[in-house]
């Protein structure tokens, strides 16, 4: 979150910088199927985010030590490519990345039918291409539908929606000035169907009833980008099912 600053987030009509209502998400696009030698893949655009993700496995776990002989490990990898961001970004891990792969792959594997796949790993590689706040939960939303190209068994999809404060108010999936110059910032995993929270995280101050709204916001929102998630994989097996019938 950014400092308190002159920048005026809302407007006397109540929109955002970007012209939108406060419970409206950015653009939304998933497209699957983007990467030949992947076993799924995803690519979004969200806002100005464009993240691909590639799965690969389940396949066995190596180093051996790290397989777990009761279910497979989902092991997501966020990379942030150098040239994503305005300032250039130092190549390889760091202590963001790290940590984020870290939730994104806890979340992932609450919705993963994990326990199928004694001793495996399933490999989700989430690349930043181009960043505008909200890559977490832009490429775990992905990494999800990825995972379910790959065939992947899941008992949900997973979906990834944040909520902020800016100029005193809560508001929907905040866009990069939002962040910069916002109060707080939500970011949070949710189960599809069960509703069921997998990853939450918070940056800057909300009072409990700040926390309750954003939290309803981001409900709400989850149904709309669950649609489009279903909408992505639905347009997979459109495709799949034309190939068959040799059109
Ligand atoms: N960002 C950046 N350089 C970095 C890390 C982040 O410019 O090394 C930008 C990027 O646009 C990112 C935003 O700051 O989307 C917010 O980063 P945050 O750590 O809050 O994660 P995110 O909102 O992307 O999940």
């Amino acid at each position: 979150m950014g400092t308190a600053s002159d920048i005026k987030l809302i407007d006397e009509n109540g929109l955002r910088i970007d012209g939108r209502s406060p419970t409206e998400l950015r653009p939304l696009k998933i497209e699957t199927d983007v990467l030949e030698r992947a076993d799924g893949s995803a690519f979004i655009e969200w806002g100005g985010n464009k993240i691909l993700v590639a799965v690969y496995g389940p396949r066995e776990a190596y180093p051996k030590h790290t397989q777990d002989i009761e279910k497979a490990v989902v092991k997501a990898r966020y990379n942030m490519s150098a040239f994503s961001v305005d300032e250039r970004k130092r190549p390889g891990p760091d202590r963001r990345s790290v940590e984020i792969s870290k939730v994104i792959s806890e979340a992932l594997s609450a919705a993963v039918m994990v326990e199928q796949f004694p001793r495996a790993q399933i490999d989700v590689f989430i690349e930043v291409l181009q960043a505008d706040a909200g890559t977490r939960i832009a490429g775990l939303t992905a990494s999800s539908v990825a995972l379910a190209a790959a065939g992947i068994p899941m008992r949900d999809m997973v979906v990834g929606c944040a909520a902020g404060k800016v100029d005193g108010k809560i508001v929907l999936d905040l866009g990069k000035e939002e962040d910069n110059f916002g109060q707080a910032d939500l970011p949070m995993g949710i189960l599809a169907k069960s509703g069921k929270i997998v990853l939450m995280q918070m940056d800057g101050d909300m009072s409990q009833e700040e926390f309750e709204q954003a939290t309803a916001l981001i409900m709400d929102a989850t149904k709309r980008i669950y649609e489009i998630q279903r909408e992505a994989l639905a347009g997979k097996y459109r495709a799949l099912a034309l190939e068959r019938s040799g059109e």
